[in-house]
């Protein structure tokens, strides 16, 4: 009978030469000291020490998968993104992750999920770098940095601290929105299968004549939508810190392949301006019954990594990589993700993170990228451009201008213009009062409080049962009752201990 080994192929060192043993170092005699000559001894441990990359600053845990995309009704005559033709299909990478805890951290702790779809385009990359709420918790980018901090650990006890969140978010109440949406049945999903994906941001799409408009992308998960308590999650957290990273890898592996089917809202171009809410404003979604949600086309993932670090851990994506068709919007968060997602991927991933090859267009490149840390891509002479030598320029191309919206005036910091409808508390009420039921209402309420009994001081409390007040007087009465009855059970615990 052969054995394991005699079947294995003999190992080798990364200069490729066969090794001579897998289980023993070289010593000086049988029971003698290490020799410093063990060269693969040697590359093992290096190796070893340098596995760990850093982990991303936001979207630390996560994981994803592989599949296809296919449009399944016609949408030319809003663009002419080769991906969105009638009867394309487009490989896409897909990456879930939760927001503020870090890359071991539980799969189910109450949080946004990322939900990002690289698409290998025939004409470059498409990222959709979204996630599975259709709106954020601010606005203007100059705030994200401390909101991430606010719910990431303190700097003195390392700790995760509910009073720091609350701080943050009574004190900026352009949150109201997507905290509701976090609070409630949503907030945590029963797997990544069972939630939906939204672009959340407003984007431009532009036809084969030059005509624009503005969408917004949902992504509808066909596996219906399904949830976790919090005493689930609570105790999924214990038993499965990897609970949905494990089922998205299983349910591929069965061959139950998850679907989601995309929809757009279509916003004609000059609605922009006058409508009764700021469209790019990421705190508010365009109601259904103004832009409904037309059907693009259905996305499967059918194909499980078989390299985590390779294909999903240096899996990068960034909302500037939009063919031609696609564009951006004057939301000021989408404008500043453009810049920050490739300068994170650059600091992560080091300058030449696109020859990665799970980031690497299938279509062919012809840039102007040179040199840098981890260059594996030869650049032949010419390496500028003009140039006499035949190597691709473009000189002034008026069928190749970028995408435009007109805008003037001063140059300022200011909050956006409003527009008629705009508040912090509209679309939150809207969904607190009007889509949920009183089940879903009363597990909000247990699930803020429960949030808000477990270490938020006197002062940001009180500023919580205002800032729910505002939303509506009697949810923002019920969340300060069931809060005083919480801690009322925490102090006579206490004084019995
Ligand atoms: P609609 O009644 O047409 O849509 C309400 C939408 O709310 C549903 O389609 C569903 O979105 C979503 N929804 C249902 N249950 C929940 C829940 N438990 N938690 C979060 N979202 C849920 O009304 P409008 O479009 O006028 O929106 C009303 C409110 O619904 C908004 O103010 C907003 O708070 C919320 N909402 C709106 C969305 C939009 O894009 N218009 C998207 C999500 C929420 P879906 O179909 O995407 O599953």
């Amino acid at each position: 009978m052969t054995s394991a080994k005699d079947q294995a192929t003999t190992a080798t060192t990364d200069s490729g030469i066969p090794v001579e043993s897998t289980e023993y170092s070289v010593t000086l005699g049988q029971d003698g000291p290490l020799l410093l000559q063990d060269h693969y001894l040697i590359e093992q441990m290096a190796n070893f020490n340098r596995e760990r990359i850093p982990e991303r600053q936001p979207h630390a845990k996560g994981s994803g998968a592989f599949g296809r995309f296919e449009v399944t009704q016609d949408v030319s005559r809003y663009t002419k993104a080769a991906v969105f033709q009638p009867g394309a299909t487009t490989e896409t990478a897909v990456r879930f992750s939760t927001v503020a805890g870090e890359r071991g951290s539980p799969d189910t702790w109450r949080d946004p999920r990322g939900f990002s779809v690289k698409f290998y385009t025939d004409e470059g990359i498409f990222d959709l770098v979204g996630n599975n709420t259709p709106v954020f918790f601010m606005r203007d980018p100059m705030k994200f940095q401390h909101f991430i901090r606010s719910q990431k650990r303190r700097a003195d006890s390392g700790l995760r601290d509910n009073d720091m969140q609350w701080d943050f978010w009574t004190l900026s109440p352009e949150s109201k929105h997507q905290v509701t949406w976090l609070m409630g049945d949503r907030g945590i999903p029963k797997t990544w299968r069972h939630m939906n994906g939204y672009s959340s941001h407003t984007y431009m799409w532009i036809n084969a004549q030059g005509e624009e408009c503005w969408v917004k992308y949902h992504w509808k998960t066909d596996q219906g939508i399904d949830f976790l308590t919090q005493e689930d999650a609570d105790r999924l957290a214990g038993e499965d810190a990897d609970y949905h990273r494990r089922d998205l890898f299983e349910a591929i592996q069965r061959g139950e392949y998850p679907s989601w089917t995309l929809h757009v809202q279509i916003m004609p171009f000059e609605d922009a301006k006058t409508y009764r809410f700021n469209p790019f404003d990421l705190t508010k979604v365009w109601p259904h019954g103004d832009y409904p949600l037309q059907e693009v086309g259905r996305m499967t993932l059918d194909t499980n990594p078989v390299d985590y670090h390779t294909q999903i851990e240096q899996l990068a994506f960034e909302p500037n990589a939009y063919p031609s068709g696609l564009g951006l919007s004057p939301d000021k968060m989408l404008l500043a993700r453009g810049f920050s997602y490739a300068d994170a991927h650059r600091a992560r991933l080091g300058v030449n993170y696109k020859e990665i090859p799970v980031n690497a267009p299938k279509s062919p490149v012809h840039n102007y990228t040179f040199a840098g840390k981890g260059r594996i891509t030869n650049k032949p002479d010419p390496v500028y451009a003009p140039n006499s030598k035949g190597a691709p320029w473009v000189g002034a191309d008026a069928t190749r201008q970028p995408p435009t919206w007109y805008a003037d005036g001063d140059i300022q910091r200011a909050a956006y213009t409003p527009h008629p409808e705009d508040s912090d508390e509209g679309q939150a009420r809207t969904m607190m009062l009007e889509v949920w039921n009183d089940e879903q209402r009363d597990r909000f309420v247990n699930n803020v409080s429960g949030h808000l009994a477990a270490g938020v001081g006197e002062d940001v409390l009180e500023r919580a049962f205002e800032y729910w007040r505002s939303i509506d007087q009697t949810m923002g009465e019920r969340v300060e009752a069931k809060v005083r009855e919480l801690k009322g059970q925490e102090q006579k615990v206490l004084s019995q201990s």
